[in-house]
């Protein structure tokens, strides 16, 4: 929404909007730095518009509910009779496409001011495509402050990203990654418990001691993600222990 207009009145002509989609561009704390989304429930849906299993049901939301039936949903949404959102997942916003003020050309990143002193042109040539970050900061008007509604928001990173690196091959629809990512989701059922729940050991015993390994360091924060912009996706870098 933010991408064509400047606040929710100017997109839906009132202020009485109950949810919002983050969009894999953005998390909770970004979005809680815009003083206006303050009462709106954030929902994280997963995108489903890819050929690829492993890119289905990556975000999600936890919902309590005494039911589950559409009035239930929607007196979470309007929380309700105690009804509301416990937790949001999402994708890691860094990795996204256009996260940094970036080149789309050659990739090279930029400050805002510097983009805007070139106007918008890359030294290559290019053009520059303002970042979600920065588009962010134009809006935020108050300190990143939580209400008291919001639930926790949990960042993820794709499965087969982890499992690329680690068995240092380049592409994560190659037959050894996605013949183990399947091994994975049939062994534990889904994505997300490999990633968040699964205990460390049963991983290694499925997988091997260097994608348990890897997927443990991403659950302690020790994977550095290189920021995405200009049109190219974030990279997530392992740490030395983990490559093959
Ligand atoms: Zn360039």
């Amino acid at each position: 929404m933010y991408k064509e207009y400047d606040s929710i009145e100017h997109c839906y002509k009132t202020k009485n909007i109950p949810f919002l989609e983050l969009g894999l561009s953005a998390d909770t704390q970004m979005a809680d730095g815009i003083s206006e989304l303050k009462n709106i429930i954030f929902m994280t849906n997963s995108d489903a518009h890819s050929p690829w299993p492993h890119r289905v049901g990556r975000e999600f939301n936890r919902l309590k509910v005494k039911d589950n039936t559409y009035d239930e949903i929607i007196n979470a949404i309007r929380r309700r009779g105690g009804n509301k959102f416990v937790l949001n997942v999402g994708i890691d916003p860094d990795l996204g496409k256009y996260h940094m003020t970036a080149c789309t050309r050659c990739y090279k990143k930029y400050s805002i001011e510097l983009a805007i002193q070139q106007k918008n042109r890359c030294t290559c040539g290019g053009i520059i495509k303002k970042g979600v970050v920065d588009r962010i900061n134009d809006l935020c008007d108050q300190e990143v402050t939580h209400p008291p509604h919001r639930p926790r928001y949990i960042k993820t990173i794709p499965l087969a990203e982890i499992l690329v690196q680690t068995l240092g091959l380049a592409s994560v629809n190659s037959k050894k990654v996605q013949d183990l990512w399947k091994l994975l989701i049939q062994s534990f059922k889904n994505e997300i418990n490999v990633l968040l729940v699964t205990p460390r050991e049963e991983i290694e015993k499925i997988a091997g001691e260097k994608v348990a390994q890897a997927i443990l360091d991403f659950r302690n924060g020790d994977i550095y993600i290189e920021p995405g912009g200009g049109g190219m996706y974030g990279k997530i870098h392992l740490t030395d222990k983990n490559k093959s």
